[in-house]
């Protein structure tokens, strides 16, 4: 499918954006065209699978592409990464395009969308990523997920205490959540302090990272715990326990 924009036109958007916010080491021209066939696909599979709300190629730049990109400044060569409620790839696939390094577990409850993810990464060669339809709480309870990740990221997914019940399980000793939240992080961060080391983990903190576009610009919270100890085996609870009363 086409998009709306030349090939030529998208590729300068992407560069610059990605100049603009000190990622640009990340991009070569392989990655770019990679970036444009993904944007081919998610607007030819949108209607289909329900991907995403943003339609205009110069926002899946700043919007998704930028803002996933940005969290492999966080995450060291060679990482395992969890992606819990990955969606419809994000920040999963825009991070594996920029970091053929990571080894990457994406996770959602929707098939199909999962389905559309191994698809996508087989498609543009992305052998980092392994794709997985379970629910984050059953697949925190298997001993091939649980604790055998360096980091976990999750973005738009849930409330900060449910979310950490979801994630944390499956983070190593020593290793990190990176949660990107919305414009209620600190206040949820604020609360889920109790949440937090129930779970095994410490020191959560509160990052801004600030996107610029050409006309638009955006701050997205990023929420970082550390896990300092084990999850205790009774977490995560059933769903319906742990959005019921959130620890
Ligand atoms: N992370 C993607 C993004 O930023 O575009 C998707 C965000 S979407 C708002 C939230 C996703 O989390 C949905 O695809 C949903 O299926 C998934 N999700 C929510 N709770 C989940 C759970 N307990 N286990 C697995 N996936 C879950």
């Amino acid at each position: 499918m086409s998009i709306p924009i030349s090939a030529a036109e998208f590729s300068e958007y992407l560069y610059s954006v990605f100049e603009k916010n000190q990622l640009s080491h990340l991009l070569t021209g392989e990655k770019a065209d990679k970036f444009l066939a993904l944007t081919e696909r998610l607007l030819s599979e949108n209607e289909k699978y329900n991907l995403t709300a943003i339609t205009e190629p110069k926002k899946i730049i700043l919007n998704h592409y930028a803002d996933c990109a940005a969290l492999a400044l966080y995450l060291p060569e060679g990482a395992t990464v969890a992606d819990i409620g990955c969606g419809a790839g994000f920040p999963t696939l825009p991070l594996a395009i920029v970091r053929d390094d990571l080894r990457i577990l994406a996770v959602d409850s929707t098939a199909k969308r999962i389905a559309y993810v191994n698809e996508s990464a087989r498609l543009l060669g992305l052998s980092g990523v392994t794709a997985v339809a379970m629910r984050a709480e059953d697949g925190a309870k298997s001993p091939e997920h649980r604790e055998k990740f360096d980091f976990v990221t999750a973005r738009a997914v849930a409330e900060l205490r449910t979310l950490c019940e979801l994630c944390l399980p499956y983070v190593k000793v020593g290793g990190k959540m990176l949660a990107m939240k919305g414009k209620n992080a600190e206040a949820e961060l604020s609360v889920a302090g109790e949440a937090i080391r129930a779970l095994g983990g410490s020191h959560g903190v509160c990052e801004e990272i600030n996107l610029l576009g050409d006309e638009d610009s955006f701050t997205h919270p990023i929420v970082i715990i550390d896990k300092v100890k084990k999850t205790p085996p009774q977490y995560p609870r059933p769903y319906s326990q742990i959005s019921k009363k959130p620890l």
